[in-house]
């Protein structure tokens, strides 16, 4: 009953010329119509993929936006608005890399998945933990605590048609995926934790797994029960595998 979601994360790569070329295959790639596909290109690149790929099924969805809304006064942000303008369907919000790399708080990303809801931009909401927090014990904590901040300031409602992607950071760029197993055990106490507050908004609300997920491994990791599919980050650089990732969902 979940359709199954594969977001492509772009992160900080490429120029006019390589986007360009990656879109060229992009539409050369055989889509399952049974999979929803979207790519997240770095938002300078934005307006030109999302023009490359009018016409094609693969949505648009921008890596990060402003915690305010509107049109004013946030020098170096792009609000919501401006991301929905541009032809974005989706928002990557607080990204391992964001929390960890630039300090952004569950407090910030819950403020950014609250102006990305109140627009009607689909926000994919990132939670996950460190080796060393997975090493003490502390998976289901960290993650209950990412979710749970969201959950309690904004209701369960927000949760309906959102998106969660398990990404634990030590998986993350790294070669070293979960194993289907452990990837499972997460997102099934997160959908969990949901269903807590609600049963049947928990059901319908997909959780990707993503770290170093390739053509390779994405099969097992997909046909867990309650893996929804995938956030991938360098295997989507490469429309041939990227490819084959949406084929195995
Ligand atoms: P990776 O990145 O697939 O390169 O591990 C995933 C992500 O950071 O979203």
């Amino acid at each position: 009953m979940r359709r199954q979601l594969v977001a492509g994360n772009w992160k900080m790569n490429g120029t006019r010329a390589s986007v360009a070329e990656l879109i060229r295959s992009l539409c050369e790639q055989a889509m399952p119509v049974s999979v929803e596909v979207v790519v997240l290109p770095g938002s300078l690149h934005v307006s030109q993929v999302v023009e490359g790929l009018s016409g094609s099924q693969l949505g648009v969805g921008a890596q990060d936006c402003a915690v305010e809304s509107g049109f004013g006064a946030l020098t170096g942000e792009e609000s919501v608005e401006q991301l929905q303008d541009a032809g974005c369907e989706w928002v990557l919000v607080g990204h391992s890399e964001r929390r960890l790399i630039l300090g952004e708080s569950d407090e910030v990303v819950c403020r950014k998945f609250a102006a990305a809801k109140a627009c009607g931009l689909k926000p994919i909401l990132c939670v996950g933990e460190t080796l060393e927090q997975r090493e003490a014990g502390q998976t289901l904590e960290v993650v209950g605590r990412q979710l749970g901040g969201v959950v309690s300031a904004l209701g369960i409602s927000a949760l309906v048609d959102a998106v969660v992607a398990y990404e634990p950071v030590w998986a993350i760029g790294s070669g070293l995926t979960a194993t289907p197993q452990q990837a499972q055990e997460v997102h099934a106490a997160i959908r969990a934790q949901l269903a807590r507050e609600d049963a049947e908004i928990a059901e319908g609300v997909r959780i990707l797994y993503g770290g170093s997920v390739k053509a390779a491994n994405a099969a097992e990791l997909f046909g867990m029960a309650d893996i929804d599919g995938g956030l991938i980050g360098g295997a989507s650089l490469k429309a041939d595998e990227f490819g084959a990732i949406c084929r195995a969902a």
